[in-house]
């Protein structure tokens, strides 16, 4: 069983112990002390890191990094980078910016939760320390202006620089005492004593006095399961968090060229702005497609040409198609009716299955490919040929129009 240094002594940031057990856990080497100042992973609160240096009769060996800390049944288990060989003692160097960090998030924690309780009888049901941001999860649901009371009178609690001490009660005695929340385990209870303010029990290791939480700020509340989830940071978190948003406001102000206040109303505004240009162009769309449809309609020329014979229409109708892409029918004006029927390479009409269709309505006759088809002999009203041939070339299923 291991002694557990930071239940009495939270500063305790050095010490020395004797080696109990060395051995593999999960194929990662591990070591037990008889006492240790590493916290292992509980509560909401993440476990230390740091060093551990084997020596032997005043010699030293080389300091193994310590990754993890858990606990395992009674034993506080350090997982090591390397295994540690058979030395007898140890001095161990507990990871000081990261563990101090975590008592002012989680002494900062208790009095948050304290002042939610005492102000709005609101309950703490959980609470986790992440990385960056931590969280407690509330009962019921808060206004953001019942936040910031509770911000306001956590933070009194921190300036007034309040004792926090430790206290180790029985289970009977505990019931006597006005804790914040039930305790979970009977036997000997730990108890984390926010001077005239928050009393509770608890497992974690905690600043001895309020003002060493620096600050507590709220960046940020969302619905949860009822209630909220809160989400706070304390120390030099509170100063990151502070330089994260200065620095995102600063570069909008930038952006923007206004006033940090006039932001949200800028923003609006430029969104509105935004909207009805999407409109705009959305009108400008649909009236640009109707022209360009037109225009690419347009490549469908037919023509009935004066003056012209077989072979001028034939020369037009080509130097047309290879010149851009268009699907072309021209007629001669004299009677009977000669007719050139062309394409160019990148249009799919059959030319010769166009002059096949006005020659079964018109009569005539007349032959070709795909690309290029002549005939003559059609009879009838050149217009009512003219507006066939167009419905024709317009109408070609398979014609695509690039
Ligand atoms: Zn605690």
């Amino acid at each position: 069983m291991t002694s557990r240094i930071y239940y009495t002594d939270a500063y305790c940031r050095r010490f020395e112990a004797v080696v109990t057990r060395v051995f593999e856990h999960d194929g990662r080497a591990a070591a037990v002390l008889d006492r240790t100042a590493f916290y292992p992973t509980s509560g909401g609160q993440p476990f230390d890191t740091g060093r551990i240096t084997p020596h032997q009769g005043g010699t030293f060996g080389s300091a193994i990094d310590v990754v993890d800390t858990i606990d395992v049944d009674d034993d506080v288990v350090h997982l090591l980078s390397a295994p540690l060989g058979p030395a007898a003692a140890v001095t161990g160097d507990v990871d000081w910016v990261r563990r101090f960090d975590h008592m002012q998030q989680h002494t900062g924690q208790h009095v948050l939760s304290a002042a939610f309780d005492r102000l709005f009888n609101n309950r703490t049901v959980s609470f986790h320390m992440g990385a960056e941001l931590s969280t407690i999860d509330l009962a019921q649901e808060m206004s953001w202006e019942q936040i910031a009371r509770a911000e306001d009178e956590a933070n009194r609690v921190v300036w007034d620089d309040r004792e926090v001490a430790i206290r180790f009660v029985s289970s009977e005695e505990a019931d006597t005492l006005p804790l914040r929340k039930e305790p979970v385990r009977g036997g000997v209870l730990r108890l984390i004593d926010v001077k005239d303010f928050d009393l509770s029990a608890c497992g974690g290791t905690h600043v001895a006095r309020t003002g060493a939480i620096g600050a507590i700020l709220v960046p940020a509340v969302e619905k949860f399961k009822g209630g909220v989830r809160v989400t706070f940071v304390c120390g030099a978190r509170t100063l990151r968090t502070f330089r994260t948003l200065r620095e995102s406001v600063a570069g909008s102000v930038r952006a923007l060229s206004v006033l940090p206040q006039e932001l949200p109303g800028s923003i609006e505004r430029m969104q509105t702005e935004a909207r009805d240009l999407r409109r705009t162009l959305k009108k400008f769309q649909e009236s640009l497609a109707a022209h360009e449809a037109e225009r690419l309609a347009s490549h469908v020329v037919v023509e009935a040409l004066d003056g012209w014979d077989a072979n001028g229409l034939k020369l037009i109708a080509t130097t047309i198609t290879s010149r851009t892409s268009a699907a072309v029918a021209l007629f001669s004006t004299g009677s009977p009716v000669a007719v050139v029927i062309a394409r160019s390479p990148d249009r799919r009409v059959d030319a010769k299955a166009v002059l096949g269709a006005l020659i079964e309505r018109f009569g005539g006759r007349g032959g070709g490919k795909a690309d290029l088809a002549q005939g003559g002999g059609l009879s009838g009203n050149l217009a009512d040929i003219c507006a066939a041939a167009r419905g024709l070339l317009r109408g070609s299923p398979g014609d695509s129009i690039p």
